[in-house]
């Protein structure tokens, strides 16, 4: 088998998850030797997520529609999908607008009621992504192939569930407090 495509992900999160990613340290530098990774907000450079990816640890809720695009994008170009934390897994706190009415609510409270003067909401979704009026997990709007629950997850599991990957091992979740999709 070739060098593995690895990729992470940034959807509606506070970036907790990524900084359990950044916490498996000196692991980091032997998954360098290990596979390539291709797509990841705090280390590569790109905007435009590849084709032909083995693994994706996607962080964060389905929140607006620059979300919606990128996951169902995600889910076309990638064999295995784990939805990276509690918010990817069940909305978690991003989800919190969804018991205070919704994204009208929300834009309302933001650019109305605590603007002085009040508006306008913006409306370019160039310059702010239109907000989706349900925040939803990813499993939601794709299939998910695994789940690594935590709020965050902590480094160690995550390096449990790559290193499993790349030695072409199944992942078993029993053993990993884990479950498959
Ligand atoms: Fe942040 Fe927790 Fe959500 Fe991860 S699961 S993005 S740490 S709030």
């Amino acid at each position: 088998m070739g060098r593995l495509r690895l990729a992470t992900a940034w959807l509606g999160g506070c970036s907790g998850c990524h900084m359990s990613f950044l916490d498996m340290d000196e692991f980091l530098l032997d998954l360098a030797d290990l596979a390539d990774l291709v797509f990841s907000p705090p280390l590569v450079d790109t905007k435009v997520y590849p084709e032909g990816v083995d693994l994706v640890l996607v962080e964060g809720a389905v929140c607006n529609a620059e979300h919606l695009a990128l996951i169902r994008t995600i889910r076309r170009r990638t064999r295995l999908v784990v939805a990276l934390g509690d918010c990817a897994v069940t909305g978690n706190v991003s989800a919190i607008r969804n018991v205070l009415g919704g994204a009208s609510a929300v834009l309302g409270r933001s650019y109305l009621e605590n603007c002085d003067p009040p508006g306008p909401i913006p409306s370019d979704p160039d310059l702010v992504p239109t907000l989706l009026d349900r925040v939803v997990p990813v499993h939601a709007v794709v299939d998910v192939d695994l789940f690594l629950p935590g709020c965050p997850p902590s480094g160690p599991t995550i390096r449990a569930v790559l290193e499993k990957v790349i030695a072409g091992e199944p992942v078993d979740p029993g053993t990993l407090g884990l479950h498959f999709g």
